[in-house]
């Protein structure tokens, strides 16, 4: 039947017979990382990256009915294939009762429309199919891309693009169309770029998805933003800040007045530690409106608005008609403009908590990036009661996770001692493969009148060398302690803190 010493495989040599691969639930293939790949000499051939046991080899023996022969590969190897394998599987199949003589030309705006009001039509199928996977990998972003040979569709999932299969270029434009139908997009529009909302249901959970299209010159590529409502809303020790840091952040959110800034490039959190923040506050004793673009999660107890450029709300005038309507507490999602810089920090100082995000690298170049808003010097030293400054690494998957003895390279480089090992993940179900699970917070907190007068001592020359670089290197520590703890991997400190 198999012997112990197995065949390897190089699965991208493999043919795979789709009527074979079939025969196998895509859950049993799941859950014990096999595929069966095709009959040779009247055996089935299954990948596999370990010798199952008695039960499941009688169990394939029966459900595939001939004598099997095993072949070991890399489990990451045989996900991609499950993965490529049954989603275009069940795309194949949810597209197969389109009628061939239909090509995309002939479907017009109105009877596309039409065809797709029901539900069980094969490319709404399709369409949801591929966006149910992307909410259960918990991607962020879902990408439809067209190119010459055929569409790719990939997903970001912890920040890092993942692909996920390749579809044909026949199947692309009903794919995409499915969407902007969705989307409430004008479907005719292939030249310009669009944008559009679509509440999407799955199970009890409502998910927002924000879609925009792009015309590429081989056709609009989609980008789907998807807004996870069902998560929740963690406290900040959650988050990855310290009980210290926890504390140090709560003391800047008793105050009365003043600004706080959330500083990150994009992708780094932000958001969901401003979020974090505001449910520490008391919304019972407070008036707390926030000002976002757009509302990610819904707060207890605060007022909050969403920007909506089209109709001309803006964060400035957001910001402008809050501060008619006695506000404690003002949440603005992003400081862009001039306009709202002196308005925020103007509130910031005649009695109002100011919480926003800036899209800088470090505490000291918010200051930076506020001067060259136009906002003068002692205006920001009035204003500016804290600035937490982070970035987000990946978390090795607790469940596949794995000591190694590092490289003279790892060694040098963290300044391990002898003897220290180091922690990365091999790979498992509860992962996908990836070998991470989730992410957490680096940072640094600059709070109290000394660490925020710092950033105003030196003349800007000085200041914009050494306080960047004392920044930088605060969040290396922050980031090499994770490696050397086994949360995260010398290859996310590499990633993160170049
Ligand atoms: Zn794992």
């Amino acid at each position: 039947m198999f012997s112990a010493k197995m065949e390897k495989v190089n699965m991208e040599d493999i043919s795979l017979e789709p009527d074979i691969v079939r025969k196998i639930p895509e859950e049993i293939a799941r859950d014990n990382c096999l595929i069966a790949l095709r009959r040779v000499n009247g055996k089935v051939i299954v990948a596999v990256d370990e010798i199952p046991d008695v039960t499941l080899v009688e169990e394939l023996k029966f459900i595939l009915g001939v004598e099997l022969e095993f072949v070991k590969s890399h489990r990451e190897k045989i996900h991609d294939l499950i993965n490529t394998y049954y989603c275009k599987e069940n795309l194949n199949h949810a597209l197969k009762d389109i009628k061939e003589n239909e090509s995309v030309s002939q479907l017009t705006a109105e009877n596309i429309s039409d065809r797709y009001r029901f539900q069980n039509s094969p490319v709404i199928k399709a369409a949801n199919y591929i966006i149910n996977k992307a909410i259960d990998e918990r991607a962020s972003d879902l990408h439809i891309e067209p190119f010459q040979e055929d569409a790719a569709i990939r997903m970001r999932i912890d920040g890092i693009i993942h692909e996920y299969i390749r579809i044909s270029t026949a199947v692309y434009p009903l794919l995409c169309t499915r969407i902007k139908i969705m989307a409430q997009m004008d479907i005719a529009e292939k030249r310009l770029p669009q944008d559009g909302k679509v509440k999407y249901t799955r199970g009890k959970f409502d998910y927002d998805i924000r879609v925009s299209t792009l015309p590429t010159i081989y056709g609009e590529k989609l980008v789907l933003r998807i807004l996870y409502r069902d998560d929740k809303i963690e406290d900040l020790n959650k988050l990855g800040f310290s009980r210290k840091d926890e504390e140090k952040i709560k003391n800047m959110l008793n105050r009365s007045s003043g600004l706080i800034l959330v500083t990150g490039p994009t992708g780094s959190g932000k958001t969901t530690t401003v979020y974090s923040m505001i449910s520490n506050i008391d919304a019972r004793e407070k008036n707390i409106v926030s000002i976002e673009d757009p509302v990610e999660y819904t707060l207890e107890g605060v007022n909050q608005v969403n920007v909506n450029l089209k109709t001309g709300l803006d964060f400035a005038l957001g910001l402008r008609s809050t501060l008619r309507q006695d506000p404690d507490v003002i949440m603005l999602g992003e400081i862009r403009d001039e306009e709202t810089a002196h308005m925020a920090v103007r509130a910031a100082v005649t009695g109002h908590l100011v919480i926003s995000t800036l899209h800088t690298n470090s505490s000291a170049e918010s200051v930076i990036r506020l001067k060259d808003m136009g906002v003068p010097e002692y205006f920001i030293q009035d204003a500016l009661i804290g600035v937490i400054s982070q970035k987000l690494v990946r978390k090795i998957c607790p469940y596949c996770r794995v000591e190694y003895v590092p490289s003279s390279e790892e060694i040098k480089k963290l300044k391990l001692s002898s003897g220290q090992v180091l922690y990365r993940g091999e790979g498992c179900e509860r992962c996908n493969y990836k070998s991470y699970r989730g992410r957490t917070v680096i940072y640094e907190i600059s709070y109290g009148n000394g660490e925020i007068m710092n950033f105003f001592k030196n003349d800007r020359l000085n200041f914009e060398d050494n306080i960047k670089e004392l920044g930088r290197a605060s969040m290396r520590e922050n980031c090499m302690k994770l490696v050397k703890s086994g949360v995260t991997t010398y290859g996310e400190f590499l990633r993160v803190c170049p």
